[in-house]
């Protein structure tokens, strides 16, 4: 039977409970334990696919074709090893299985409630990934602050399930703030004690405290953590600022945050934890011997986390190529024909970022151009390929009004378009291409050079393809098409010819990349960068 551990947050949001969901993981999974993640959100979208990245940052999308949070993407990155769909769960999702149960008159007349049915069903989602014995541990993330008064249900299934599965076999880690008063020189508690009080008055004694800090937690101040929120002085434990997010795994166990739960689930100790490989990225990454500049030309920079997978992918391979990466947000809207070259000229590299809409457009066609003309590393990702094919049917193949069928419908060339399947789906949510689909990469390409591969599987996520009534004419004219699905046809990839690194991809390679595992492109991508400043 899988045991069950539950992060809740309290005191405020962005604590980074995925952050400490995955390091946990991370140093059980390097115990030998088989576990893995899920997140629970509370808001009403049956998943983040429709939200704008502005409200919720990326929306990271697993083999399966979720649409998730990017959380997800963490417990990809930390533990190296796929998400599902029943990874992530909204209580829009929730409320939709029990609608369609009412609807079909599952409930035999009865009143459906809040409780027991809507925690009911939120007590079944969770046990889900352990009913075929696939994972020794699932730790769940409560998305929210306890005292949100949509985290209610899930807390009173939290409370229920630990009733029912006992306490050795679910155990409740809090997650909260312990901030430092400048004025009066002092770590307060206080805000802790209340938001323990606040998981009480819902019937739950959190087993873990941990407590988020800019400055270190005294042994006074773990004692008084202990005494007024119930916990052992062993359990407190401190979870500083750190350096970055891949230091957290090695500052929990510092603080032996896993033998903790470990004890707590009454679990026998495997072995000791096996983390060479993750040290060995930290080395490497905290040890550069030179560094690159890469522009990243998108149109949602005031949000990092719009960008979180392609910022990572960038940590990840720069690690492998032992280069610091220095990632620049462009504004897409700022760049004109008369100002890219100014704009674009001190970098090493660019990527031009996936995205949706009208809005920006023309500033990434401007850079492509740029990019293309000038020999600079060109990295275009889903939106950023379509603009690449766009840029190139204007000015190279002189195509009058080239277009993407999104932005102009009536394109006198539609270079890109919409395929028919896709035409008759009215629905926004969860009606793109989706998910893993494989490619065969053509060789000798700078594709094929990077993943030493012929066959690949790669993630997607949009509705817009490369139009292949184009293909020959852009092959003769020089952008070459290296990546195909073999089962559609469809354009995965395409190159410049005679340009050092000018890759278009329609997928997106940012949600593979792992500490573990560091994507190809993003590795050859940062090289050619490298070549290109040495130059
Ligand atoms: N808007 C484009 C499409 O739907 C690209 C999507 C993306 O960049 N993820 O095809």
């Amino acid at each position: 039977m899988a045991k069950y551990v539950f992060v809740t947050g309290g005191v405020t949001s962005s604590l980074g409970k995925g952050i400490i969901a995955a390091s946990l993981a991370k140093l059980l999974q390097a115990r030998g334990f088989k576990v893995t993640i899920q997140k629970f959100d509370p808001y009403i979208n049956v998943d983040p696919g429709t939200l704008n990245p502005y409200e919720h940052g990326e929306c990271y999308v697993t083999e399966d074709g979720a649409e998730t949070d990017l959380d997800l993407g963490h417990y990809e990155r930390f533990l190296n090893i796929p998400t599902s769909q029943a990874n992530n769960v909204t209580t829009g999702r929730i409320y939709q299985s029990v609608i369609e149960k009412e609807r079909k008159g599952d409930y035999l007349g009865k009143t459906v409630q809040v409780v027991p049915h809507i925690t009911n069903e939120i007590k079944r989602r969770v046990q889900l990934l352990g009913q075929n014995g696939d994972y020794d541990i699932i730790i769940t993330e409560l998305g929210g602050t306890v005292g949100d008064i949509e985290s209610l249900p899930y807390l009173e299934a939290l409370r229920q399930l630990r009733w029912e599965l006992g306490r050795d076999n679910c155990i409740v880690l809090h997650l909260t703030l312990i901030p430092y008063l400048n004025a009066a020189k002092e770590l307060k508690t206080k805000p802790t004690q209340h938001s323990v009080k606040e998981l009480l008055k819902t019937g739950i004694q959190p087993d873990i405290l941990v407590c988020r800090c800019e400055r270190p937690i005294t042994q006074a101040i773990r004692r008084k953590l202990a005494l007024f929120c119930n916990v052992e002085i062993a359990a407190v434990i401190q979870s500083i600022d750190a350096e970055t997010i891949y230091d957290v795994p090695l500052l929990m166990q510092e603080e032996n945050l896993d033998s903790t739960v470990i004890a707590k689930l009454r679990l026998i100790e495997k072995r000791d934890p096996k983390l060479d490989k993750w040290e060995n990225f930290l080395k490497r990454f905290k040890n550069p011997d030179s560094e690159v500049t890469i522009g990243l030309v998108g149109k949602y920079n005031e949000l990092q986390d719009a960008y979180k997978s392609i910022y990572e992918s960038f940590i990840h391979a720069g690690a492998v190529n032992r280069c610091k990466v220095k990632v620049k947000p462009i504004h897409s809207e700022a760049i004109t024909a008369e100002n890219a070259a100014e704009h674009l000229s001190g970098f090493d590299g660019i990527l031009v970022a996936p995205g949706f809409g009208e809005r920006g457009i023309e500033g990434k066609l401007h850079a492509a151009k740029y990019a293309r003309e000038s020999g600079l590393p060109y990295f275009g990702i889903c939106l950023g390929m379509q603009c690449a094919v766009i840029e190139f049917a204007r000015n190279v193949l002189n195509l009058e009004n080239a277009h993407s069928t999104e932005m102009e419908e009536q394109a006198q060339n539609p270079v890109i378009a919409m395929m028919e399947e896709q035409k008759k789906i009215k629905n926004m949510g969860g009606t793109m291409r989706l998910g893993s689909y494989p490619c065969d990469l053509k060789e000798n390409s700078l594709v094929h050079q990077a993943y030493r591969e012929a066959k690949i599987t790669e993630r997607h996520r949009h509705r817009y393809e490369f139009n292949n009534k184009y293909l020959e004419q852009f092959e003769e004219a020089g952008m070459i098409p290296t990546g195909f699905n073999p089962d559609t046809g469809l354009v995965e990839a395409v190159e410049v010819k005679g340009h050092p690194w000018f890759v278009g991809v329609q997928f997106h390679p940012e949600l593979k990349s792992t500490v573990e595992n560091p994507h190809p492109l993003f590795v050859a991508f940062l090289k050619a960068s490298m070549d290109y400043r040495d130059k």
